[in-house]
Parts: structure tokens; sequence; C-alpha cells
């Protein structure tokens, strides 16, 4: 948002710039910015054995700054004498962690440098801040059974995601990578682009760029998604043939081009070759394939697109990114494959009896329930499956308009369906928002059997501090609740969203203050509010309800005013807000 923006806003709604100070989880990750460090308070000493490098001394920077913003102690690192000790120990699985005792040291190994930062992550949550540091009580060694856990980052309509700064996402990237999570996807979306040469193209691409260098800098593997559609300029006479479509499940999004015609696919080829390049100096570890949305060609020769077409294409494309980076892995998805049954899971099942030594992993989901054919049949070549949770737009529109969406009821039955088959995924996220169930799946994949609620008590513990579980835990059930009754255009229990808005403002009374300058209970605690004005009260342009709408837009870096058309569905629904371009 612009300042003057911002100012012109906050005259019109009457509030205060000094009640809009932006939350500490926002901003630079520079040490505590709540409480100064209490120069009387012992300080927590912290080596790291052995060499050590770069991963690691990030792991007990990470460390440092989450405790020293909840408690006024201060960490520092000591090459002995230590009370908590931060090592590798080559003896563990790579991505796994161990916490035990050492004498009176509580010693966080990892298998790797990676999981030392998990085993952080696990120390962190644990551990408990009620007004001093109390280490966490939890020993035991932990592998991940998901092996690709993985999360897309939707940087599109100018949301979080796309207008965050570069500190802000390389914090909300470890914030993510305590919680598990070992691989982020983002595309460079030539949907929208005319050419290289469009004036959004070199932004788009920086864009990318700084996600790739952001995510691998963390030891993340960075991912991107590559089809058959590309440029709005793609010439005419290379474009694909039209999907039937006869469910409108999968689009004809975008601007497909056929691969059976030699100069569609010499023009596909070229600019994946060009996508190759901008990203051969950052690295790129994991391509993924996608079939309709955008994409597919409905021509004799392509059809059908999931078992003929796409399979040449996307084999074609994986073998060129391996010419640019050789331990390239490849995750092809069947996104509304057989919508209408036409054999493509089957002829998938057939194509990799015999060939598909360039496929790596599968992907599979659908709008609602999980596709039947890899759980009946089997995944096609045995390959690994992995799912693509949609966290972010269900039930709520626009996407996080009133918050915080905490779903871990449906997330748990999704997952129950597939999680004795699945091997991690990507879930699809929009924003920040969505933060509770991003926690949620990404602890599926880690532990299969850990249930979502199990992650939520951690998660509040960590994050909203001592002695308020129970009654969140009613909150988020109360709002999950709403949620699904709107979805399903059932009448909202108007009681229950005014319980929901007394637990939330009974526990604002009672949190300390480095929790109340939480982005995250921020968002939760306006959700509950924004429920009662919308389902029990005089609607969204009450002084209530526009306060707290402009709190989230400042939390989400939403325009008051745009020019993308696209916006509205991500920012929440004020109504003086202003799309100059309109909505679509
Ligand atoms: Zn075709």
């Amino acid at each position: 948002m612009k300042a003057q923006d911002r100012r012109t806003f906050l005259k019109h709604a009457g509030l205060s710039a000094a009640s809009l100070t932006l939350p500490w989880q926002l901003a630079a990750d520079t040490g505590n910015q709540t409480d100064r460090p209490d120069p009387s308070a012992p300080a927590i000493r912290v080596s790291i054995d052995g060499a050590g490098d770069a991963l690691v001394a990030r792991a007990f920077g990470i460390l440092k700054d989450r405790i020293e913003q909840r408690v006024p102690q201060r960490l520092v690192l000591v090459s002995g004498d230590a009370q908590v000790v931060l090592a590798v120990d080559s003896a563990l699985p790579t991505e796994a962690f161990r916490i035990d005792d050492a004498g009176d040291v509580i010693r966080i190994s990892g298998g790797s440098s990676r999981g030392v930062l998990y085993g952080v992550g696990k120390f962190l949550r644990t551990s408990r801040y009620d007004g001093a540091f109390q280490p966490s009580a939890w020993r035991g060694t932990s592998a991940p059974k998901g092996t690709l856990r993985g999360m897309y980052f939707a940087t599109h309509f100018h949301n979080w995601y796309h207008q965050a700064s570069e500190a802000e996402i390389a914090r909300y990237m470890e914030d993510l990578a305590l919680w598990g999570v070992n691989a982020v996807m983002a595309i460079f979306p030539m949907i929208n682009l005319h050419n290289w040469d469009d004036p959004q193209a070199a932004p788009a691409m920086a864009m990318l760029r700084r996600y790739a260098k952001t995510a691998r800098a963390l030891g993340l593997q960075f991912t991107t998604g590559i089809n058959n559609a590309l440029f709005i300029d793609a010439p005419e006479d290379i474009r694909a043939t039209p999907l039937p479509d006869p469910l409108g499940r999968r689009g004809n999004h975008g601007h497909p081009i056929c691969p059976s015609n030699p100069k569609g696919h010499a023009y596909i080829m070229e600019n994946t070759r060009l996508l190759y390049e901008k990203l051969a100096d950052v690295g790129l570890d994991i391509v993924c394939l996608w079939p309709y949305d955008e994409g597919g060609c409905a021509c004799e020769q392509c059809s059908p697109w999931g078992s003929n077409g796409y399979l040449k294409l996307s084999r074609d494309q994986a073998a060129l990114g391996r010419e640019y980076f050789p331990e390239l892995k490849t995750v092809l998805s069947t996104w509304m494959f057989d919508t209408p049954p036409e054999g493509e899971w089957q002829g998938l099942t057939d194509y990799l009896s015999a060939d598909g030594e360039w496929l790596d992993y599968i992907l599979a989901d659908a709008h609602e329930d999980y596709p039947r054919y890899p759980l009946d049949s089997g995944v096609p070549g045995g390959r690994p499956l992995l799912n693509f949770p949609e966290i972010s737009m269900w039930g709520n529109s626009p996407w996080g308009g009133y918050g915080a969406n905490p779903l871990p009821a449906r997330f748990q039955r999704l997952w129950d369906q597939v999680k004795h088959v699945v091997h991690g995924g990507f879930p699809y996220s929009e924003g920040i928002y969505e933060d509770m169930n991003k926690a949620a799946v990404l602890q599926f994949y880690w532990n299969p059997e850990q249930s979502a609620r199990e992650t939520l008590e951690e998660y509040i513990a960590y994050e909203f501090g001592a002695g308020v579980t129970p009654e969140l835990l009613s909150l988020v059930e109360l709002l999950e609740d709403s949620a699904s009754r709107s979805y399903r255009k059932e009448p909202v229990d108007t009681a229950a969203v005014l319980r929901a808005y007394d637990l939330a403002e009974s526990v604002n009374s009672r949190v300390p203050e480095w929790v109340r300058q939480n982005w995250r209970w921020e968002i939760l605690h306006l959700r509950a509010i924004l429920d009662r004005e919308r389902f029990a009260g005089d609607g969204l342009e009450t002084p209530a309800a526009e306060a707290a709408m402009l709190r989230l837009i400042e939390i989400y870096h939403c325009e008051l005013e745009t020019d993308d058309p696209y916006h509205h569905r991500v920012r929440p629904p004020l109504k003086s807000a202003v799309s100059r371009a309109g909505n679509k």
C-alpha cells in the first residue's frame, strides 16, 4: 500500500497511524522488536558442535530470533559451557533429528544441517515462553515419512506472496521449514504475459529467481511448473484444439499450444529452454508438469492428452531441463485426468510399465475427494504419489478476506483418504491466512499418524503461549463450522459465532504482548470479529468490520486502490477499496 493511500484511508476510516504498526513477524528478521532484552536476565548459552556450516549457523540465528521475541532473555553463541548444542550427526537419516540430553546439556542433532533446522523447529514448538524461557522437555528421534514435503506459493493478484519483501519471504520460508517443508514451488506466469519483452516479464522473472535463491539458501528444493500453455502472443497457427470439457472441470485457460504440430513443439521447447536458462545460475531442483486448467490439446494426435501428447511433451521438457540441471527431478501432475473418463490413468499405467525413466513422482488431487484410480488400482509405475491439497480458497471468498481460515477437520478427512499411499505433496497457497492449514498438512507429511488437532495444539502453544490451548481449539472448531455452513449455503449458527467472538476476546485480553503483536494471532482474532459482524451483526460496513478489514489489508500488503483486475480475489471486501480496472 502506498503511504499516501494509507493516510487518505486512515483519515476516512477514523483510525490513527499509530494503531497500524506492522507486526513483528512480518518485519525484517533482526532480533527482538517487542521487548528490549533484559541485561539482568541470564543469557541462554548455545554452541555449535564441530565446524557446522552456513545452514547450521542460520538455524542458530532462527532459534535466537524466535526465542528473543518471546522472552526478555538473550541467546548467545559460546564455544564451551553451553546449555544447548546444535550438531550434525551423520549416523541419523539425512532429514531426521534427535533431541537428547548429554549431562546438563540439551543436544539438538540433525542427520544434516537441514535436519538440525527441523530439530530446532520441534525444540521451539515444545519449549515454553511464559515470562521466561523454559526449554523443551520433548526427547526423542523423529524422521519424516514423506520424502517431498512441498508448498506451492501462488505469486499473483498482488497477494501477500506477490507483495512481500525479500526479508518477509525469507522469514516465512524459515517458519515453514521449522514445520518440515523441504521444497517450495513458484511459477513464471506466462499466462499473463505477451512475450519475453512484456514489461511485466522481467519483474516476474526477478521474483521467481528471488524465490529460488531464498529457498535454496535455506536448503529447500526449488520447484517450478511448466506445461503447454505459453505466452499470449503465441502464433495462432500453432494453438491447441480446445478441450471438450463437458464437466466444466478442466478449463481451457491460458494459451495452449499443440505439441503434435512441429512448429508448436519447437515454440514450446524454445521457450522452455529460455525459462531454464534464466534459472540456470540460481538453480532448479524439481520441475512439475501440469496437464489441465492451463494446458491440454484435444487434437487427434494429442488425444487423450493425459496419456499421450502430454507424456511425450513432458518427457522432452524433462530431458531439456536435465541439460541445465543434471539432478533435476520431475513431478507429473494428473490433475483432472479422466474428467470425463477417457482412460488417461490406465494409459499412464501402461506407459510406465515399459517406459518413463524420466518420471520421478506422480501428483494427483481433485477439487473435492481424492481421485480413486491410484487408491483402487495402484500408482502407475509404482512411483511415489503426491497430493495437492487446496488449503486457501475453500469456504472463503475473497480468499483470506475475513482473516484466518483454519480447516483442520476438513484436511484431516481428506488426509485419511490418502495417508497410506501419499509420500508428500504441494499444498496450494494463496497467502499467509491459512498458516494453520499449512502446519497441519506439513506435519501430515512428516508423520502421517499425527492428527491435525495434535499439530494445532503444538501450534497454539508455540504461537499463542501458555494456558489458551483448549479455548483456541474450540475457537478453531467454531470458525471451521461457520465456514463449512457458509460454503454449503446453510444458515450459520449465530450463537456459535458469538461464542467464537467471546472466546477470541477473552484470550485476547490475557495473552502477553508478544502474542498480541503476532500477525498469526491478529488474523485469528480479526476472523472472529468479522464473523460476528457479518453473521450476527450489522454486516461488513460497521466501524468494527471496516477497521478489521483495513488491518487485514495492511497485514496482507493489499492495495486499497489497484489496477489489478484480479486483486479483489485476495483483498478483504472493504467497500471503499477501489479496483480501477474492474473485477475479473
Ligand atoms: Zn494437439
